[in-house]
């Protein structure tokens, strides 16, 4: 039986399967397991896949907080099967590329998966601990997809493999759609060989030109939903804790593992929690290629915005809700992040100095954010109260508004903290005269204010601000950057 710990922060999660929020009772609680269906590596990521990334990241973090960073187990799969990512593969075959097409396929999924990295982790999230490959699997897979067929839950027709849906009496139960709605609503492939027009494929057949794997139905390949079964049960077993992914993949994604795996291993629970993030719209529109308003995380890093800028933003909206990304919101976050950090840096916040409070025992998160973050991951709410802690005055008393930025992924590495206040490396950047101006200038705007000269002050304002220059107060102290619109040359006639 559970024991109750009241020791234990309790999470609360909005469970999708029982439609309300409930109280988060791990399995067991030395190994918590989470399972987040993960990207299919045919391109880089876009806006939107940063989402369910950000979402999960933010939960893996406060569950390594609540049960120790050692007693979680994080597993985000790869879907390395996909026709576009074979049609890359041929396309550049035809093109006279060295190598087999399983060469050329597998080069294609470690190219994408290398941007995936790279950009999810300058979004800063972590890794998970497992990230599975559906191609590594397949052995399982064929194991699993023979059971079903041995069960009567899966018949074959035709090469291909196709789970029954008439066979799982719970079938829609997650979505709440029976399977007329189901039917009356979806674009189906309709197939001769189906029984019923819901049935979707386990393994299906491939021609030469497409990756195959031998299995009792002949030479192809599994269908996507057989993928999550299989790398769950493989990695996590037939029941565990949460599962995880954007909204769009509740019907018919989640809904086929949940038949599959419920069919597969009878009298287990699958997952417990189902966990769903809504979707991101860009400036009131759903993002798409022909409305042009479609762009990647790498084409947001490459104009100039922060990992951390974009994850503030996205933390600012429930993961619940549809959240719109604006370029007003781009600014709001990196002000308020910018300031954060010079708050920090301004008050001693060091590699040093955060090691030292660390081992003295002075680390410690505040609870009232801990506690709104853990309802049902209040993100925006944790935001509103790290405002509220960022007013302390001394590098211990901001340790628990530190501490709160490392559980929500806005810092990892305090080494970073110079640049990111934007003390160091972009002021470097620009000429020694322009920083020389611009120390005059700011020293001139404190001399007026000291001596209440406001009309001087606001003279100088606007000198600064012509030039796009972007002035920080942090404790008495001004610091600048170079704004998105700075032209130095407007500062020339100051030489
Ligand atoms: P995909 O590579 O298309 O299978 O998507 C990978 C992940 O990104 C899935 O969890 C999707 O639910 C999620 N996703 C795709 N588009 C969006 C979007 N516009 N907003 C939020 N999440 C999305
Ligand atoms: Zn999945």
């Amino acid at each position: 039986m559970a024991r109750l710990r009241t020791d234990m922060t309790t999470i609360r999660l909005h469970n999708t399967k029982s439609r309300r929020k409930e109280e988060f009772i791990p399995l067991d609680p030395k190994n918590v397991r989470m399972y987040v269906c993960g990207p299919t590596v045919y391109d880089r990521a876009h806006l939107g896949n940063a989402r369910p990334v950000i979402v999960f990241d933010v939960l893996n973090r406060l569950l390594r907080h609540v049960y120790g960073a050692d007693h979680v187990t994080y597993v985000r799969n790869f879907t390395d099967v996909d026709d576009k990512i074979n049609a890359t593969a041929l396309a550049r075959q035809k093109a006279g590329a060295a190598g087999s097409l399983e060469e050329l396929i597998a080069q294609r999924s470690d190219e994408t998966i290398g941007w995936y990295h790279d950009d999810m982790d300058a979004l800063g999230a972590l890794r998970p601990d497992l990230e599975p490959r559906a191609t590594d699997f397949v052995g399982q897979m064929v194991v699993m997809i023979a059971d079903l067929v041995a069960k009567g839950n899966a018949y074959e027709a035709e090469g291909h493999v196709l789970f029954a849906v008439e066979s799982y009496s719970d079938y829609g139960a997650l979505s709440g759609r029976s399977i007329d709605d189901m039917i009356a609503g979806a674009r189906v492939e309709v197939a001769p060989y189906k029984r019923n027009p819901m049935d979707f494929v386990l393994w299906k057949p491939s021609s030469d030109a497409q990756p195959g794997w031998d299995s009792p139905w002949g030479r192809g390949r599994p269908g996507w939903h057989i993928e999550c079964s299989a790398m769950s049960y493989e990695l996590l077993g037939a029941s565990f804790d949460i599962h995880g992914g954007g909204n769009d993949l509740q019907f018919p994604h989640h809904e086929n593992e949940i038949a599959q795996s419920a069919c597969a291993h009878p009298g287990a629970e699958f997952a417990r929690y189902w966990v769903h993030n809504e979707m991101l719209q860009v400036e009131g529109k759903k993002m798409s290629k022909s409305l042009g308003n479609f762009f990647t995380v790498r084409d947001l890093l490459d104009q100039g915005v922060a990992g951390e800028a974009m994850r503030f933003v996205f933390l600012g909206t429930h993961y619940g809700k549809p959240m719109d990304w604006t370029e007003a919101k781009r600014a709001e976050a990196e002000a308020t992040l910018r300031k954060w950090y010079q708050v920090l840096h301004s008050h001693g916040m060091t590699v040093e100095s955060v090691k030292a409070l660390k081992s003295a025992g002075k680390w410690a998160t505040d609870a009232e954010f801990i506690g709104v973050l853990a309802n049902d991951l209040n993100t925006h709410g944790a935001i509103a109260r790290l405002h509220v802690l960022s007013k302390a005055h001394t590098a211990e008393g901001l340790a628990p508004f530190a501490a709160g930025l490392e559980v929500l992924g806005l810092i990892d590495d305090w080494a970073d903290l110079p640049a990111l206040a934007g003390v160091d490396g972009v002021v470097d950047a620009v000429e020694d005269w322009v920083g020389a101006v611009i120390a005059g200038l700011l020293a001139k705007r404190q001399a007026a204010r000291a001596a209440k000269d406001f009309a001087t002050a606001d003279e100088v304002r606007d000198v600064l601000n012509a030039a796009g220059v972007q002035v920080t107060d942090v404790a008495g102290q001004a610091s600048w950057q170079p704004g998105p619109d700075f032209d130095a040359s407007k500062l020339e006639g100051l030489k």
